[in-house]
Formats: structure tokens, C-alpha cells, sequence
């Protein structure tokens, strides 16, 4: 797949491209990364980028000529375009698996008090990654692209996306590695056992337990099938003896 991004600041990519996933994609040709400086499509001799705003206010606004213009170098007929923008809905996992299977995205960053509302009429879409407001949409831009450059086949180990937080509705199971004992913290007893069925039934419990304790809102979406509740049930049981 190809992701075109295009920023006011190429610089800040300068590092985010060397990260080993990022660079392990586009080292296999999993996926194509090209960062565009809108700068260079602004015209007359001062260049500018942005403007104060019409009506009075602070700030500037980012002029929609060289973003249009940008986007034009950039798009054919297929291209996805997303304004990163806190006004946006919410990016998600489920998303970033549409976005992984789309031949091209393209990433419009704004920045200072955004972009001219016309920007939002040439997209086919604005994301927020939250409810709070970045200076610009860079940050943005770069967790949608390591969101999804790391679901891309042949960037990570088969099957290692499949089970994370949010895959299939739930959070992940905790995770455990050397030592077995740590300044008087051990592993669950279950992971050293060796017994691959109560491991996934303690690894099932656990994100059953989490989801219900740190995301409400996503176990209430949830549907329980009948080994889920009858799981659930022996951890409340086991808790209610315990205390
Ligand atoms: N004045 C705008 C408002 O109140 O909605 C905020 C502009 S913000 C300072 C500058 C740029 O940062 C935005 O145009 C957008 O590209 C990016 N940005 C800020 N917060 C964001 C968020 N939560 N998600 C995605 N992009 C964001």
C-alpha cells in the first residue's frame, strides 16, 4: 500500500521513518511512505502558508491553495483522503484493519488553528486520534500510520496482531517473561504449568476481567458466548470466596 502524508513539517517524519517497523515495512515493500511539504506548493514569492483568519480571531489559518494543490501531486483516482482533525471521529483498530486494505492513503496534517473549512470538502474523511487538541496533525498522522503499517503482512511475526487489545473487542491478557520472580512478584502459576487449555482459559479470564474493570463501555458492547460466562462466573465465585 502507499501512504502519502502531507505536513508543513517534513522534518518531523525525519526519525518516525527510521523506527524498525516503519523502516521493516518499506524495506520489504509492504508499503510505500512519501512525505510531502506543502510549502512547496504555495505560490507567489512569499510563499505563505497560512493567513489570519476572515471575521477577526487568533491565530492563522492554513490556506487551502497549497493543500489543494498538494493533494492533486499526490492523489489518483482511488486515493483515501483523511484531514487529521480533533473535530474528526474517532480513529480506531477496526480503522486501521480498513485502512491496511486500501491501496492509498492520504494524511492532510494541519496546523495552528487548522486548516480553511474548504480543506474538508475535497476529503473523504477527518479522524481525531482523541478528545484533546495537538498543535499539529503530525503526531496524529504518525499514530495512523504505525497503527497500520504494523497490520501490513510480512511487517510483524505472523498471527501477532491477532490477539491485542481491541482486535476482537476485548483487552489483552497481562503478559509475563523472565524472571519468574521479581522483588517479590511472581508468574501466575497457570503460565509456567505447560497445560495449553487452562492457559487459555486463564488468558480469556483475565481479558474478560479487564475489559469489565478499565473499558465498561467496551464490555458492554461485548457479547459473552456461553465458555465466556461460564468462565467469568468461576473467576466472581473464586473472588467472592477469596475475600
Ligand atoms: N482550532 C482547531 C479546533 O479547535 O478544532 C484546532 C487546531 S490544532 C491546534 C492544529 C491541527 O492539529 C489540526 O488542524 C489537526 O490537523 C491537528 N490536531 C489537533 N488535535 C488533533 C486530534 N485530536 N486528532 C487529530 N489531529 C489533531
Amino acid at each position: 500500500m502507499k501512504i502519502s502524508v502531507l505536513t508543513i513539517f517534513p522534518e518531523f517524519f525525519e526519525s518516525f521513518l527510521k523506527l524498525p517497523v516503519i523502516k521493516r515495512g518499506m524495506d520489504k515493500g509492504v508499503c510505500d511512505i512519501e512525505i510531502v511539504d506543502i510549502k512547496n506548493f504555495a505560490h507567489g514569492s512569499f510563499r505563505h502558508i497560512d493567513d489570519s483568519p476572515f471575521g477577526g480571531g487568533p491565530g492563522m489559518v492554513m490556506r487551502c491553495q497549497p493543500i489543494f494543490d498538494a493533494l492533486n501531486s499526490v492523489c489518483i483516482e482511488n486515493s483515501h483522503k483523511i484531514l487529521l482533525s480533533p473535530k474528526g471521529k474517532t480513529y480506531s483498530q477496526s480503522k486501521a484493519r480498513e485502512f491496511a486494505l486500501t491501496d492509498h492513503i492520504v494524511l492532510v496534517c494541519g496546523h495552528y488553528e487548522g486548516v480553511d473549512a474548504r480543506v474538508e470538502e475535497w476529503m473523504d474523511e477527518q479522524l481525531s486520534i482523541g478528545d484533546y487538541v495537538l498543535t499539529g496533525g503530525e503526531i496524529a498522522a504518525q499514530v495512523v500510520v504505525d497503527s497500520v503499517v504494523r497490520l501490513l503482512q510480512g511487517v510483524l511475526r505472523e498471527n501477532s496482531t491477532t490477539e491485542e487489545s481491541h482486535e476482537n473487542g476485548l483487552l489483552e491478557y497481562p503478559q509475563y517473561t523472565q524472571p519468574r520472580e521479581f522483588n517479590g512478584l511472581s508468574v501466575p502459576e497457570v503460565l509456567l504449568s505447560g497445560h495449553k487449555a487452562k492457559i487459555d482459559d486463564w488468558r480469556l479470564t483475565q481479558s474478560l476481567l479487564l475489559t469489565r474493570e478499565f473499558r465498561p463501555d467496551m464490555f458492554e458492547r461485548y457479547e459473552l458466548n456461553k465458555r465466556e460466562k461460564k468462565l467469568l462466573e468461576a473467576a466472581d465465585n473464586d473472588k467472592k470466596s477469596n475475600d
